[in-house]
């Protein structure tokens, strides 16, 4: 076999893995970066630590697991795996800068894979920073992946699919599930039946889910969300209400739950910076927050540079495994590893695929379209900025004297300028500048993220100067 210069893929979940074991499958070498300590994303990544059972986790996602792990053994000998290694962004030409087991090294490229996947959706109510108040998908790395219980007695809030899975874990893992509180109304749901259709499996998955918190008696609540959180030291209770079709709670039919852990699941966000980093060009959606603007190949305006799964906008684990087969058949085509008849043959099918994902995934993206009651919840004193430790009336403020995009927000307010440069706060921020009226400019609410992507001991500059 003749050696060729390996793809680089960023992202070891299912978007990345598909896209090596593509390139195996047409003798392609690839290098696949991730930060984990073992591959499978935030979904197939599984436990952390040796265990026997795993009673929490369904069937299908086992089987899920396993045929990830399944695709990435069989094409072995054409991946070279580099786990714990964090990409902190481009270092000179075609070259990116690395933090690999506590050293900085280089790793250069011709072609580039972007399969980043996406990072929660903060919103901000009052007491949402008491220990014991987590993100969604946070608490379902915990008993998935840490092997803990996150709470005693919980609840869940937000919107989408993940509610009712995580709702299912948490009970089989052993916690106490008080009520299950959905923002949208079972009405809206009811009209998206049709495109639910298009993943019959997936319904009815989510059917028997809604029957499992039914056995054992798990309150579901269409139409109702949180309030505020309450507590000395961590939490002790929440507020939930109902709320309007605009998410507005309404305050009279508030009731008060004792929990000692809640699940905040208001979505999700594609988790961009690096592909910002490297000069891609981006465009803002509702749904996914700002997106890669990508040809039909997932290729983007620069050269060489893929972006595929949740990070080039969130259609979940499915799509990003045809979107990793798709970057990767293009790569396969332009080495000449594969006839164009081949490739666009295999490419329509993968396509079908994702189309139907796509569908289905729509209908549940207009069922739990974000209201702009939500961005009511924190009041004056909440800190919507956990790092600078900015709050609503500061925001609210700078927004009434006539500030209409995220970087003058940053330099009036300094959010996004923490540790984690925006991440926690800047989707929220972004909707209240576009509730005022500030949405005609694509750039309104871009925050140019800043190299390194994560902070770097002066130790590792002296290497680099
Ligand atoms: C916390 C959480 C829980 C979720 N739970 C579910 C669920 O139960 N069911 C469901 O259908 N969907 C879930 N999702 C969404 C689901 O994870 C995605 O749809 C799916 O995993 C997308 O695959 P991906 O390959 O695009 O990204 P991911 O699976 O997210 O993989 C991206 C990988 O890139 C790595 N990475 C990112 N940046 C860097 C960098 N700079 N350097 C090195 N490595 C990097 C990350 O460590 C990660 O392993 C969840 C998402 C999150 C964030």
């Amino acid at each position: 076999m003749v050696k060729s210069s390996p793809v680089v893929i960023i992202g070891g979940g299912p978007s990345g893995t598909a896209a090596a074991a593509m390139l195996g499958k047409y003798q392609i070498p690839s290098v696949v970066i991730d930060e984990a300590p073992k591959i499978g994303g935030v979904i197939y990544r599984g436990p952390l630590r040796r265990t026997s059972s795993l009673p929490h986790l369904d069937d299908n996602l086992q089987r899920a697991m396993s045929a990830l792990r399944t695709r990435y053994e069989n094409n072995r000998d054409f991946i070279d795996l580099k786990l714990l290694t964090r990409v902190l962004g481009p270092e000179g030409k075609q070259q990116l800068l690395l933090s690999e087991n506590g050293e900085l090294t280089t790793q250069s490229y011709n072609e580039l894979i972007l399969a980043t996947g996406c990072h929660e959706r903060s919103v901000p109510f009052p007491g949402w920073q008491l220990p014991g108040v987590m993100l969604l998908g946070g608490v379902q790395l915990q008993i998935k992946s840490g092997l803990v219980k996150p709470g005693a007695k919980m609840a869940l809030v937000g919107t989408g699919p993940l509610l009712p899975l995580v709702a299912c874990q948490l009970h089989k893992a052993g916690v106490n599930v008080v009520g299950v509180y959905e923002a949208s109304s079972f009405n809206k749901l009811a009209k998206e039946a049709v495109a639910l259709l298009n993943k019959p499996k997936l319904t009815l998955s989510g059917l028997s889910m809604m029957g499992y918190l039914k056995k054992h008696q798990i309150p579901f609540y269409y139409g109702h969300g949180i309030v505020n959180a309450q507590g000395a030291e961590s939490l002790e209770r929440i507020t939930v209400a109902p709320y309007d079709d605009n998410w507005q709670a309404d305050h009279r039919r508030a009731q008060s739950i004792e929990v000692d852990a809640i699940g905040v699941g208001y979505g999700f966000v594609a988790r961009t910076q690096l592909a910002m980093l490297l000069g891609i060009e981006h465009k803002y959606t509702k749904v996914s927050g700002y997106i890669p603007e990508l040809d039909d190949n997932f290729l983007s305006n620069q050269n060489n540079m893929y972006v595929v799964g949740d990070s080039s906008g969130l259609l979940g684990a499915d799509a990003a495994i045809c979107e990793g087969q798709i970057a990767a058949l293009n790569i396969a085509l332009k080495r000449g590893a594969v006839t164009a008849s081949v490739a666009l043959k295999e490419k329509n099918k993968i396509m079908r695929r994702h189309g139907r994902i796509s569908r289905f995934r729509f209908g549940f993206d207009r069922f739990s379209e974000r209201q702009n009651g939500i961005l009511n919840l924190a009041q004056d004193d909440t800190v919507v900025c956990r790092c600078e430790q900015a709050t609503k009336k500061q925001l609210d403020d700078a927004i009434k004297q006539g500030v209409k995009d995220l970087t003058t927000l940053k330099m009036r307010t300094r959010i996004g300028m923490g540790d984690c440069q925006g991440k926690t706060c800047s989707s929220y921020a972004l909707d209240l500048l576009h509730q005022a009226g500030h949405n005609q400019n694509p750039k309104t609410g871009v925050i140019k993220p800043r190299f390194p992507l994560d902070p770097i001991p002066f130790t590792f500059m002296e290497e680099i100067n």
